[in-house]
């Protein structure tokens, strides 16, 4: 394969950046060329492509976002979005495509193939962490890393003042980031989107606590089990203790990327670019035992990696 395409799509991640480099790197080195291709999907529809050589990826590792930056255009859904795509990559002699993104920009990138043949390797870039087929995807680490700071600073107020905070993080439909946040930042409770929600025992919790002189506590709340001043009201309305709420919102996906999403997508750029310069196709990059792994696109677009909800039942012991 003479020529490589790399794009971002999709909602951004921290360590997009470090995967871009690790392509375009393995790519050059592998003697292709490559093209950047900004905007995700909207920018290959439009032609927005730019030759990318070894020099061009040099100082982005540490960054945070995508300098390719990313959109989500619902023109490519469409057969005609695609087919202005594919007149696209004809056009630059796009060989192979490496597209860093979510489930959504893989089922893009499968229907892409479809449409025109294109070689396409999928790399897993979302702080969700919800992909199939991988253990971890890029910027999981460093989103959990940032909620966990966000909280520590929280705590010192909490315990100054004898307060019950509850701090909502993302997580619209599972509940991975508040999972991991909630054990690693010693949360009283985690409530997240895969789980009913007892408010009553977790009162009685608190207030079995305050007997106890734990006067102080954190819960966190996934943005999509329920609203940090909703649960916030609903204590204090069972309870009389006053509450106070965080909703930590965007900073959880800016900034510097981890060590270890820098690690996790250097490998995984790393191997996309040798797959596609191997010639495979309908694939997506990921970790599983510490292993970088590959599988079928269309196997990890099938579903969603569930939740290892008996987790929560480490919260319940961690917080007597
Ligand atoms: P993510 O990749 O993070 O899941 P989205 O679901 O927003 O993000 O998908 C990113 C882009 O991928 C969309 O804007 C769209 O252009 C494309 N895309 C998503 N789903 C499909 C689909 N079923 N068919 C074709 N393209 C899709």
């Amino acid at each position: 394969m003479k020529k490589i395409g790399v794009l971002t799509s999709g909602g951004d991640a921290p360590g997009m950046n470090a995967a871009v480099r690790a392509v375009v790197r393995t790519a050059v080195h592998g003697g292709a060329e490559v093209l950047g291709i900004e905007r995700g999907y909207h920018g290959l529809m439009h032609g927005q492509v730019r030759p990318m050589g070894a020099a061009s990826v040099g100082g982005i590792i540490n960054l945070g976002g995508t300098i390719l930056r990313t959109a989500r255009d619902s023109v490519f859904k469409t057969e005609e979005g695609r087919r202005m795509a594919a007149r696209v990559i004809e056009e630059h002699g796009i060989e192979g495509l490496a597209i860093i993104g979510g489930d959504g920009s893989f089922r893009g990138a499968l229907e892409l193939n479809r449409t025109c043949g294109v070689k396409v390797v999928g790399i897993p870039g979302t702080i969700d962490n919800d992909i199939l087929g991988t253990q971890y995807s890029i910027g999981f680490d460093t989103a959990v890393n940032t909620a966990i700071t966000a909280i520590d600073k929280i705590r010192d107020t909490s315990a100054s003042h004898d307060r019950v905070f509850v701090v909502e993080v993302m997580g619209r439909h599972n509940g991975f980031i508040a999972l991991e946040v909630g054990i690693g930042a010693g949360a009283e409770a985690v409530l997240v989107p895969e789980c009913g929600r007892d408010l009553v025992s977790l009162c009685r919790k608190l207030q079995a606590g305050q007997g106890r002189g734990k006067m102080s506590c954190i819960i966190v709340v996934a943005e999509g089990a329920a609203s940090a001043s909703d649960i916030a009201t609903t204590i204090t309305q069972i309870t009389g203790i006053e509450t106070r709420i965080s909703v930590l919102g965007h900073i959880q996906r800016g900034g510097n990327p981890s060590a270890r999403d820098r690690f996790l997508a250097t490998r995984f750029g790393h191997r996309a670019a040798e797959l596609l310069l191997e010639g495979r196709t309908n694939l997506m990059v990921g970790i599983e035992m510490g292993q970088v792994v590959e599988l079928p696109l269309e196997r990890v677009v099938a579903g969603r990696r569930d939740l290892d909800t008996s987790l929560l039942a480490l919260v319940e012991v961690m917080s007597i």
